[in-house]
């Protein structure tokens, strides 16, 4: 049987995506999940994109994930007279919080972050534009805040502001942030990824207002400040998120670039421990934005987060703006299911020393167990809440795992677990004796197991009710 890709893609959409006939085209050439930039364009484009996903998918006859990405308190500079000005290394120049938003120079400019004065203090070294520029903080004077520059160079307006060592204390949700969580339930987003937590709580923050709203999308937390990846706080906000993601533009300006690969392997190894999906994001296929081809860097990359074990890579600007979306969804496509034939990925030791103390746990290890150990074409999970499906895609394995659930919201959560394969099935529609036949069905029907094949199902008594999975079934298709 062919080998199917189980890392999964999540593209950002865009002004690029926008073409006619693009959106169709990078689903078809592998998109899982789609992210929508709430750092950009309006209501009406996120609307006007979740109607014309929501269609595809239709066509495509699979669920595509939705993922709306909220800005979050980037501190920007404000802008200046002149739209831009050029910087000189050793020259003076000052961030002021009551300065006129629209009239910087080469000496003084505004902040839209009123606070900052009071969070940063003397030697603090501060990283604008991604770490194009940087100032030394000097002094803080009232409003002002007295810098050096260090690192000359062209600063335009609303440029980022990050603090090297991070620290920075705005809060994560912003007004903005929560107008736009309200937007994004409307939309019945499956996702909802929060930038710059500091903490669980400002996780617990978005979860509560998401519920309020009458959502169900499932919070991302973007790892990308320093005190985030101090490991108490990492782990408490793993685990108060559906996923994490692994923001390496912000991140690396934050603790230093050269820190990231071993930090990535880190989060992405914890998230797995912790039973959470996770994300590895940014710049991964950056010259294709424009190249028709990756670099040899770019290949490494993306594979390299694949052996690392990520759930899904994400492209930014090289969908969403970049000159043709379809190629580098192909390109990416093609190198994680390369990847995927490293052997190292499918072998496990993950938890065989551990405890489990629920039943449904218990048996979604077992059988990922025994379909690593027989020569099994498929695992079915007939699934509620996806979680049975998630604890399976937890441990390595080439094994596909096929996730039925009648529920849509469950089958588009689904997208984003590396190795698990959505499908639409009603179990309170079958007649008790017929259920694994039915269920095989649906599986052989989309061509992915023949007859001889060896399947493990697993499902509760109670079907069509949450957490009850306590039925493991090996059967042979005929
Ligand atoms: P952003 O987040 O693209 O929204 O900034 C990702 C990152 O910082 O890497
Ligand atoms: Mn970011």
């Amino acid at each position: 049987m062919l080998q199917r890709r189980r890392t999964k893609i999540i593209a950002t959409l865009g002004p690029a995506t926008d073409q006619p006939g693009m959106l169709e085209k990078i689903l078809h050439a592998g998109v899982d999940l789609v992210r929508l930039n709430f750092s950009h364009g309006k209501t009406a484009d996120h609307e006007a994109r979740v109607k014309a996903v929501r269609e595809c998918g239709l066509m495509l006859g699979r669920e595509i994930g939705i993922i709306a990405d909220l800005q979050g308190p980037k501190i920007r500079v404000a802008r200046f007279k002149e739209g831009k000005v050029n910087l000189t290394v050793g020259a003076a120049f000052v961030l002021d919080a009551s300065y006129d938003s629209n009239a910087g120079n080469e000496s003084i400019v505004g902040i839209d972050y009123k606070e900052l004065p009071h969070d940063v203090k003397s030697h603090d070294v501060l990283l604008l534009d991604d770490g194009r520029v940087v100032l030394k903080v000097e002094f803080v004077d009232g409003s002002q805040i007295r810098c050096r520059v260090m690192v000359g160079g062209i600063l335009s307006n609303n440029k980022g502001i990050n603090r090297l060592g991070g620290g920075l204390s705005a809060k994560a949700l912003t007004e903005k942030d929560k107008a736009d969580l309200i937007t994004a339930v409307a939309l019945e987003v499956d996702y909802i990824a929060i930038s710059f937590p500091r903490n669980a709580n400002d996780i617990e923050e978005a979860k509560k207002l998401i519920s309020e709203a009458g959502g169900t999308a499932g919070v991302i937390a973007k790892i990308e400040r320093a005190e985030a990846i101090e490991p108490e706080v990492l782990d408490d906000i793993i685990e108060a998120s559906a996923a994490v993601m692994v923001a390496r533009g912000d991140l690396g300006v934050e603790i230093g670039d050269a820190t990231l690969p071993a930090v990535q392997k880190r989060i992405i190894h914890r998230a797995r421990t912790l039973n959470r999906a996770v994300i590895t994001a940014t710049q991964m296929m950056e010259t294709m934005i424009h190249h028709a081809i990756p670099t040899r860097a770019e290949v490494f990359d993306v594979a390299n987060a694949v052996l690392d074990g990520t759930d899904a890579v994400m492209l930014s600007a090289e969908t969403a703006s970049g000159d043709h979306p379809d190629i580098v969804v192909e390109s990416m496509a093609r190198i994680c299911l390369m990847a995927e034939r490293d052997p190292n990925t499918q072998i496990s030791r993950h938890r065989v020393e551990c405890a489990f103390s629920k039943a449904d746990e218990a048996v979604a290890m077992a059988t990922m167990y025994t379909a690593n150990h027989l020569d099994t074409a498929a695992i079915i999970a007939l699934t509620e809440s996806g979680l049975t499906p998630l604890w399976m895609s937890r441990i390595r394995s080439g094994i596909p795992i096929f996730g039925l659930s009648r529920r849509l919201q469950t089958e588009r959560k689904m997208t984003l677990y590396r190795g698990v394969y959505p499908l639409p099935f009603d179990v309170t529609q079958v007649e008790r004796g017929k259920l694994y036949e039915a269920a095989m069905a649906v599986v052989e029907k989309h061509g992915f197991v023949k007859s001889g094949d060896w399947v493990i199902i697993t499902h509760g008594d109670q079907l069509g009710s949450t957490g009850g999975t306590n039925t493991m079934k090996l059967l042979q298709v005929s």
